[in-house]
């Protein structure tokens, strides 16, 4: 950890969508509320209107239960939905409905764990307790929060479901946060209950402190990516403000992408006045549910990694990176297991184009694997054309943007006009070309070997990268040594 952090307290709530779920958490309404029009996907109950009584939906019991699980957490097997009373356009009610772990309520589970690997150490990071409660409306501001001359309310959102996921205030720096949300991510992805790439999906609230002052919480910072620049420029505000003798006061911030700004201050739990929600009852889960739910979870990523490690032969390291993103690692088994002819080398020569030039394109394009036409039998075709000697890899690197494109390998290499070069009596002609071209890097070959490369090199240039790298160099090495260089 570096000295800049040490002592910087980070807890984290995120929020995540149950964006699988058809229906919202206490009505029928459609859940899909990305796919249609402002208001177009409500009813008396997710409006909040007076008489209307919600139901739970069965389904997102099971969902939470399925992450509890996946989390390590402990279930608690009666429970009570609360009323959190708060003021705001996006809640129509008046209050959400959420679940409170005071005054004789229980969170859905708690503890828990999620493990992080910061520069190869692992580290346990501890859960407070996850619960479910609904999301409120939408606002919809022009420009920034800050600027906006209007604010607009779209009821769709109203009453979809979220889990919280609430964090003990043990994260001491903004990469162990950024590392956390990234295993959690990953853990959520693979129980199926969410797309954590859905836009808005995941929100986070940060609380941070410096140790032995107030804590300030940053609200709904909309993606994982945004977390780490917003807790490094509020730790910083934080140091300097303390630096300069300034008092901090606790309070609620805002972050807008560059900057956190103050909403408001002492605001505390009791402001809330949590009472239970009357109009739901009790939640009662046996163990039977559990166990039944627990039989079905789907392989967790860590399974996945140690499975690949033992099947694949694939480094821990790589393993762990692989399987991060569910739907890369989907797209690595579909593609190996599709070639029989394919060995060890090959499944690790799969995995470093999936992980490198696959990834980077993704990242460059900001895009999911799934956006894309690329196809797991593509890479299988373009490792084959380079295990054949058809191209050499520093050309193949040159298709990716094609291939990702949906173009097939052997189109690409025929319009390409890219084929390795092979021919030895070819590459014997321009390799005689180059030394004679070259007669004072022949003259050093006599002093420093090493200068050999420097004409090996002169021949791939010429060739644009085609020539067979390892004849290249077994042909220059027979030329120099007629000319008596060893
Ligand atoms: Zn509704």
């Amino acid at each position: 950890m570096s000295s800049k952090y040490e002592d910087v307290i980070i807890g984290l709530e995120v929020h995540i969508q149950m964006t699988t779920l058809k229906t919202k958490l206490f009505c029928s309404c459609n859940a899909d509320y990305r796919s249609a029009g402002a208001n177009l996907f409500t009813c008396p109950i997710c409006l909040g209107l007076p008489g209307s009584l919600p139901v739970v939906n069965k389904t997102a019991i099971e969902f939470a239960t399925r992450l509890a699980l996946a989390l390590n957490c402990k279930i608690n097997k009666s429970m009570y939905f609360f009323r959190k009373n708060y003021f705001y356009p996006d809640l129509p009610k008046g209050f959400q409905i959420s679940q409170y772990n005071k005054a004789g309520g229980k969170a859905f589970a708690d503890g828990g764990i999620i493990t992080i690997k910061l520069k190869d150490k692992k580290k346990d990071l501890q859960l407070n307790r996850i619960h479910l409660e609904e999301d409120p409306a939408r606002l919809v501001h022009k420009g920034s929060i800050a600027t906006s001359p209007y604010t607009l309310v779209d009821y769709n959102r109203s009453g979809i479901t979220l889990i919280e996921i609430v964090s003990e205030p043990i994260m001491r720096s903004p990469e162990e946060a950024r590392e956390y949300l990234k295993q959690l991510k990953s853990i959520v992805q693979y129980t199926g209950i969410s797309d954590p790439n859905l836009e808005g999906s995941c929100r986070v609230d940060a609380n941070i402190s410096i140790k032995g002052h107030p804590r300030s919480e940053v609200k709904n910072i909309n993606s994982f990516k945004e977390v780490e620049r917003a807790l490094k420029w509020e730790i910083s505000r934080q140091k300097n403000l303390i630096k300069r003798g300034h008092e901090l006061i606790q309070e609620t911030r805002h972050w807008d992408g560059r900057v956190t700004i103050s909403l408001r201050t002492k605001e505390f739990e009791k402001d809330y006045r949590y009472f239970p929600e009357q109009d739901l009852v009790p939640i009662e889960i046996d163990q039977e549910f559990i166990d039944k739910v627990r039989k079905d979870l789907p392989e967790m990523p860590n399974e996945r990694s140690t499975r690949f490690q033992d099947e694949y032969q694939l480094s821990e390291f790589d393993a762990d990176n692989l399987v991060l993103d569910k739907n890369i690692a989907d797209f690595y088994e579909e593609g190996i297991k599709s070639e029989p002819s394919f060995g060890i080398d090959d499944y690790k020569l799969y995995c470093n184009w999936l992980m490198n030039d696959i990834s980077g394109w993704l990242n460059d394009n900001n895009k999911e694997i799934k956006e894309t036409f690329l196809k797991p039998s593509q890479l299988i075709d373009l490792i084959k054309a380079i295990n054949e000697g058809k191209i050499t890899g520093k050309i193949a690197k040159t298709f990716v943007d094609k291939i990702m494109k949906g173009a097939p390998v052997s189109e690409i290499i025929k319009k390409s006009g890219k084929e390795r070069i092979s021919d030895e009596k070819a590459l014997e002609n321009i390799a005689r070309e180059v030394i004679e071209e070259n007669p004072k890097i022949v003259d050093d070959c006599r002093k420093k070997p090493s200068a050999k490369e420097a004409l090996i090199g002169k021949v791939m240039a010429e060739t644009k990268g085609q020539a067979d790298p390892e004849i290249t160099r077994k042909i220059m090495l027979k030329l120099l040594q007629e000319l008596g260089i060893e």
